[in-house]
Order: structure tokens, then C-alpha cells, then sequence
């Protein structure tokens, strides 16, 4: 007992992952919600279950079922609703895992899902139905990975994507870094993580030092959709990993509801440079069964990003992309 009791002070940001709201009818009583919604959020979350930290669930408006903090996490019944063209696995990446945890796509860079779990359950997530919601966590195949890499010098660059890589503790993350650091070819990490700004105490002091300590120069991608979820802790989360020397960049993805306005936009890419964090990718929703309500129509996102560009410096504005099945990159659409 005692032991845990050290374990969970020592790192707060755990105790706040296994802490999170995991029922319907909690959230509603705590953001002031009527009950029916609660019902309606039970039925609807199918085998992607909710779950909801609450450093982010403070930041979202009470009373408001249509703030765009909730609407990112909060199941509804439109998603039980069956759309043609919005399938379990819209990019095949159950098929191109050549090894168990590599998703290889890409010249010169191999993703690794290295955790299988997340910090937070977002209902537009492309692999909300990929095995590991199932419980398989952080399956890898770590040596059958290496192997591959050693073998193949034009990749330079390992990204840690998951689930949520920071899921797992900056012991595992600087062990997974000694791995790669072996592989004379191998130069460039990258974290792509939304716990910063799920549970930013996620950013320890020591996780920066983790990074630093590797001959490889890291990176991370942060995932932020919504000004509105970048409170004072997120900012000094993000200001920790940008004073530590590291990049930070940013990602999201453009949801009808959420972020479809060019001042909800303009707002958060503000928000964003003033943290000197850069912005990177701006995703097209991908067409995963449950999400269809959260899309926006491309023609309407390159309008969006065209009048984002009228309106900040040119580092403020991200990459409209869409991710294809095959081809050699992202599509660029804006
Ligand atoms: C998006 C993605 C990458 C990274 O692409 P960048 O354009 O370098 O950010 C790598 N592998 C896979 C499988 C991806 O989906
Ligand atoms: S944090 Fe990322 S991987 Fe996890 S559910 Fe959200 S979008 Fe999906």
C-alpha cells in the first residue's frame, strides 16, 4: 500500500490518467448536463468507451452541450448512425503492419504505435476502432522493429505515435530512445502526443532532460484543436519542452462544430506562435464510422485555411493535409 502510495506522488500525471471520467452520467453531473444526454452518451459509445481527464474537463463550459471541448469527447447518438464511405479502418493500417507496432509508410521515417492507450477517448480518432482500444496496450514488437530499421539505412527519423506514447513513463520513453540511439543511421525522434494538453503535468521536469540526454535530437507534435484548450498550465507545459531547447509543433484536426470557423482558427494559431509553437498539419477528417458528423467538406477547409492565410504571418498557418492510402506523402490541400 505504501508502495503505490509513493509510486502515484512521485508522478501526478498518472494518478490523473487513471483518475479520468469514465462515465456518462459523472460528466454530466459535473458540467452540469442533463441526464438524458448521459443515457444517450452510454448508449452511443459502443466499443470505444468514454473517457475524459479532468485537467480538460475543467476547461470545458458547463451548461453548454455544444461547447467544442466537450464535443470533441462527449459520444453521441449520431454516431451509431450508419454513412456510406465512413469506414472501421479508412487508411488499411491494420494491413500495412509489417511488424506488430510499425506502420511504415513513408520514406525515411517509420511510425511506432508504442503505447495503446490514450489520455482521453477522442470520438473523431481514425483508430477508435483499431484492436488496441480492445486492451492490448503497447504490443510491440521491438526487436523484429530494430531489426528491420538496422537493415534499412535510408530511415532516419522514428516516430513514437500511438495511442499516446506519453501514456507511457519517461523511463520507458528514454529506454525506447537507447534502442534507436544504437542504430548508426538513425538521427531524429518524434513524439506525437495530445497529453500536454490533455494532463499537462505530463510535462515533467524531467521528460525535457530525457530528451536531451539522447544523441538523437527529438521533437514533438502536439495535438491541440480549440484555443479554449490551451489554459495557463497547458502554456507552461508547452513553455517547459520550447525552454528545454526542443521544437514543438503543432497538429490538429479541421471538425465541423469545433474548429470550422477562421476566428476559432486564427485564435488558436495565435495562441499557438505567442507559445512558439509552430504549427504543422492541419488534418481532413478521415473517414472513420462513427465521425461522420465532424466533417467538413474540403472545399470549404481550403477556404477556410485560404482566409487563415490572409489573416496571420506565414509560420502561423498549417498544412491543410488529407492521408491517403497509398502515395509517397500527405496530400496537400491548402
Ligand atoms: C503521417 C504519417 C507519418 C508522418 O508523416 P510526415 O509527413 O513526416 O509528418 C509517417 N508514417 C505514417 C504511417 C503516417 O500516417
Ligand atoms: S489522443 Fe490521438 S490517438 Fe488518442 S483518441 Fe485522441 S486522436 Fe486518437
Amino acid at each position: 500500500m505504501q508502495r503505490t502510495l509513493e509510486k502515484s506522488l512521485s508522478t501526478e500525471w498518472q494518478s490523473e490518467l487513471a483518475r479520468a471520467v469514465r462515465d456518462a452520467a459523472e460528466l454530466c453531473r459535473l458540467l452540469d448536463l442533463p441526464a438524458e444526454l448521459a443515457e444517450a452518451a452510454a448508449r452511443a459509445a459502443g466499443d470505444f468507451s468514454l473517457c475524459v481527464p479532468r485537467p480538460y474537463l475543467r476547461r470545458i463550459r458547463p451548461g453548454d452541450p455544444r461547447d467544442p471541448l466537450l464535443l470533441q469527447v462527449f459520444p453521441q447518438a449520431v454516431e451509431m448512425a450508419l454513412v456510406p464511405g465512413f469506414e472501421p479502418d479508412p487508411l488499411g493500417e491494420s494491413s500495412s503492419m509489417p511488424e506488430k507496432g510499425l506502420l511504415w509508410k513513408y520514406r525515411g521515417r517509420i511510425l511506432v504505435v508504442a503505447a495503446g492507450c490514450c489520455a482521453v477517448h477522442c470520438r473523431f480518432c481514425f483508430r477508435r476502432h483499431f484492436p488496441y482500444s480492445g486492451g492490448d496496450c503497447g504490443d510491440v514488437s521491438w526487436e523484429s522493429i530494430l531489426q528491420r530499421v538496422r537493415n534499412e539505412p535510408s530511415v532516419r527519423e522514428v516516430i513514437l505515435s500511438g495511442g499516446d506514447p506519453l501514456t507511457l513513463p519517461d523511463e520507458e520513453i528514454g529506454s525506447i530512445m537507447l534502442r534507436f540511439e544504437e542504430i548508426p543511421h538513425i538521427s531524429r525522434v518524434r513524439i506525437h502526443s495530445r497529453l500536454p494538453i490533455m494532463i499537462p503535468d505530463r510535462i515533467t521536469d524531467q521528460l525535457p532532460a530525457v530528451l536531451r540526454a539522447s544523441r538523437l535530437s527529438a521533437m514533438m507534435v502536439v495535438h491541440a484543436n480549440h484555443p479554449a484548450e490551451i489554459d495557463d498550465a497547458v502554456a507552461a507545459a508547452l513553455g517547459r519542452l520550447v525552454d528545454a531547447g526542443i521544437p514543438v509543433l503543432s497538429q490538429g484536426v479541421l471538425l465541423r462544430g469545433v474548429n470550422d470557423r477562421v476566428e476559432t482558427l486564427a485564435a488558436l494559431y495565435e495562441r499557438l506562435a505567442d507559445l512558439r509553437v509552430m504549427p504543422y498539419y492541419l488534418h481532413q477528417l478521415d473517414r472513420v464510422a462513427g465521425a461522420a458528423h465532424f466533417e467538413v467538406p474540403i472545399d470549404e477547409g481550403i477556404a477556410l485555411v485560404r482566409r487563415l492565410r490572409a489573416r496571420l504571418p506565414g509560420y502561423a498557418v498549417p498544412r491543410y493535409v488529407r492521408e491517403t492510402q497509398c502515395g509517397s506523402s500527405k496530400e496537400t490541400l491548402a
